[in-house]
């Protein structure tokens, strides 16, 4: 194993019933590193995040974060061990107010680490300043780009040794896109290793190092993200080239 190694995606396979979603997956992301994901609709890319967060539990193969396995559609445990999956589609609590949606992400380490928590908050509310415009309003009256990012934050409320994303430009106005790929690409400066699933294939590839490619379940091509933006092919499906 690479020793600077955070998560190894090891020959999973995946299905629903009798569709198969995945056929041997296998990535790797190193400490501090941003990895993309690019693929069409129903390429498998959500269902990878989810085997990895342990909402879907795969039929082969394993994940392993820093040289241990994690336990198989086990979620809580992911999250505990440090797993942590911001979904597609903000999901943010839209009854209670932006304060209390950050500090649910760290409701784990609440009670033993509150000082930290309380630094942390400070932090985050400093990344998203619009967060800190919003903080006493409740999350549901928020536009959507500004839920993503609330939903981001949440996510690094909980100190994620790995963040998984699932689309988080997805729906959003171009001046939110440059904000949250910014804000992105700043995450490995707080330790923070990122696998990032994107349809927005030019960000996410100028966002990333690494990159794989993923057609019908399968990973077809993986290299430097330099690489990866000058090649045909992947110019051709996905950047739009003719
Ligand atoms: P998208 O960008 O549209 O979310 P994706 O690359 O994330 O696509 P998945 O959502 O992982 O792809 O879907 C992979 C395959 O599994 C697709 O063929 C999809 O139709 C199928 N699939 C996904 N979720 C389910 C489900 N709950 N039940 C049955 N089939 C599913």
């Amino acid at each position: 194993m690479n020793s600077e190694s955070m998560l190894q995606v090891k020959k999973i396979s995946a299905h629903y019933g009798a569709v198969k979603a995945l056929s041997q997956v296998s990535l790797e992301v190193s400490q501090g590193e941003i990895v993309c994901i690019i693929g069409a609709n129903g390429a498998g890319k959500t269902t990878l995040l989810n085997v990895i967060s342990g909402l879907h539990r795969a039929s082969r193969g394993e994940v392993i974060l820093k040289g241990g396995a994690l336990p198989p559609g086990r979620a809580a445990k992911a999250v505990a061990r440090g797993v942590v999956q911001c979904p597609e589609g903000r999901q943010v609590f839209a009854p209670l107010s932006v304060m209390d949606n950050l500090l649910l992400g760290a409701f784990l380490r609440m009670k033993k680490e509150k000082a930290r928590v309380e630094k942390d908050l400070k932090q985050i509310l400093e990344i998203f300043p619009i967060l800190e415009k919003r903080k006493t309003q409740l999350a549901g009256t928020l536009s959507g780009g500004e839920q993503q990012m609330l939903a981001l934050g949440r996510a690094l409320m909980s100190r994620p040794k790995v963040l998984l994303l699932d689309e988080p430009s997805l729906g959003l106005a171009p001046l939110f896109v440059k904000e949250i790929f910014r804000i992105i690409a700043s995450l490995p400066e707080q330790k923070t290793s990122v696998l990032l699933v994107e349809q927005n294939a030019h960000a996410a590839l100028k966002t990333a190092t690494r990159g794989y490619v993923m057609v019908n379940g399968r990973i077809t091509q993986s290299g430097d993200t330099t690489m990866l933006l000058h090649d045909k092919q992947v110019a051709e499906a996905f950047l739009g080239a003719k």
